[in-house]
């Protein structure tokens, strides 16, 4: 095959311009094909995409409260001169990543887990350290292309806690959800740490985060076993606890010689920041309160089985009854013939059909011999309300409970739909005698209420919060 001159040319082109560059952080030749320039012009273009996947968070007082702390780390990183960008994004995924060029983002889902400044601090450092060492350019390099052509700086965080994430993870392509790998993050890591100590924050801070990351992972442990799935796979950098690992502590604990004698916390400024933060999902998602599920855009309630455990994400609302043989799913769709005949659709051969309105809008039931599909119209949309068990004695067993779902979709009026509010984090002092499980009883979390308390205020697994504390409760 005779070879093209100009493909020639373009290649010395590259490499004269952008060939060796200097490594920020160690001074030393790195082998990226990317100058600074285009770092920066490439870490532009994905910011669009990721306001794409995700929206900014509407607080401007948090944001404004997380850039003043990045920017403050940023100019003691080794790329002071480079042009940040902190971003607080809307959404309950708990995640941090950074693309090539100064552009560090932070989720409000991962805030929620936190509990002072500094450790917020050492999630930003640790984000900033993947952009000083260059490592998304890195991978870019060494990986050429992804969907968005560029690989996202994963955190410390492998692998997220919902199906939101593992749609936006499709979307992008792989190179998000494998991350760096183990040396990368514990660089990460370890320039953070040093950020930390320059801006008189205490290197411990990242540590703690660390802790905070695996307690969310013993805990998907915990819930994947109520559920009856697999645990959730975490890459290495969490093989151990961070309590344990040698690798992480001696990172971090690089940065003593530069550490601070009053190291600064400020927990109290965090904790204020971070009253009335949204929790969980947004209201654009729906919201479930107690098991009922509203939906402000849809205007439309549904009422889940007190006991049932309901999992709501952008990508499908189900719920799961205790021991795990009955299903409930809500779907929406177009409608298409009679509400009879889209329940036949859904279950061929039914064994039994009923039809009747339901909050006075016309619907159907259809069932067979483990199953009852509900179909409501409404609002020009098929309202679809599929109860599945694992078998016909487990049908005989739910069909009144799930019946009794179907028949709680109602229509919201303008007054409901406006009152719809997400779940928020507030603040309340302990009185003597507090502990999480009483906590619990008046949150509207669901079952595993405790241990979601325990994990926002750090006292997982087994910590109560003590007289005069300052704790976080989602209201
Ligand atoms: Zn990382």
């Amino acid at each position: 095959m005779k070879k093209s001159p100009f493909l020639l040319l373009a290649a010395c082109f590259a490499l004269t311009f952008s060939g060796c560059a200097q490594n920020p952080v160690s001074g030393g030749q790195d082998f990226v094909m990317m100058s600074e320039s285009q770092e920066i012009a490439l870490g532009r273009k994905a910011d669009i995409d990721v306001r794409k996947q995700y929206k900014v968070y509407n607080n401007a007082a948090l944001q404004k409260y997380v850039n003043d702390v990045g920017q403050k780390i940023a100019r003691q990183s080794h790329r002071p001169n480079l042009n940040y960008h902190f971003t607080v994004l809307d959404s309950p995924e708990i995640n941090a990543f950074a693309l090539p060029g100064g552009y560090v983002y932070i989720t409000r889902g991962i805030l929620a887990y936190l509990n002072s400044e500094a450790e917020m601090a050492a999630v930003l450092g640790h984000e900033i350290g993947h952009v000083t060492a260059r490592h998304g350019v890195k991978q870019q390099s060494a990986s050429k292309a992804t969907n968005i052509g560029i690989s996202l700086a994963k955190i410390l965080v492998p692998q997220l806690n919902n199906q939101a994430f593992q749609d936006v993870g499709n979307l992008l392509g792989g190179a998000l959800l494998s991350g760096y790998g183990r040396e990368h993050e514990l660089e990460a890591d370890r320039l953070g740490a040093q950020y930390l100590a320059r801006t008189e924050y205490d290197p411990q801070a990242m540590i703690r985060v660390v802790g905070v990351l695996k307690n969310q992972e013993l805990f998907d442990a915990e819930i994947a076993k109520q559920e009856g799935r697999e645990p959730r796979r975490y890459h290495g950098t969490f093989a151990t606890h961070p309590d344990s690992d040698t690798r992480l502590q001696q990172v971090v604990g690089e940065a003593k010689n530069l550490t601070v004698t009053n190291p600064v916390e400020n927990k109290n400024e965090f904790l204020q920041q971070s009253a009335g933060l949204v929790f969980g999902d947004s209201v654009d998602e729906g919201v479930v309160r107690d098991n009922r599920f509203t939906h402000r855009d849809l205007g439309i309630a549904l009422t889940f089985p007190p006991e049932w455990s309901v999992k709501n994400s952008s990508a499908q609302l189900v719920a799961l009854n205790p021991q795990r043989d009955a299903a409930i799913e809500f779907q929406v769709t177009k409608p298409s013939g009679t509400p009879g005949e889209f329940a036949r659709r859904m279950l061929p051969n039914p064994t039994g059909m009923e039809t009747l309105p339901i909050a006075n809008l016309p619907a159907a039931i259809a069932e067979n011999s483990n199953a009852l599909a509900g179909v409501i119209y409404g609002e020009n949309k098929a309202f679809l309300v599929l109860g599945t068990t694992k078998s016909p004695q487990v049908l005989a067993a739910q069909r009144e409970t799930i019946k009794t779902t179907i028949r709680s979709f109602r229509l919201l009026s303008e007054e409901e739909r406006k009152a719809i509010k997400p779940l928020t984090i507030q603040l309340s002092h302990a009185q003597s005698g507090d502990t999480y499980a009483k906590l619990a009883q008046r949150s509207p979390l669901g079952k595993n209420a405790d241990k979601y308390l325990r994990l926002i205020n750090e006292q997982y697994p087994a910590g109560e919060p003590v007289a005069g504390q300052t704790v976080k409760t989602v209201e």
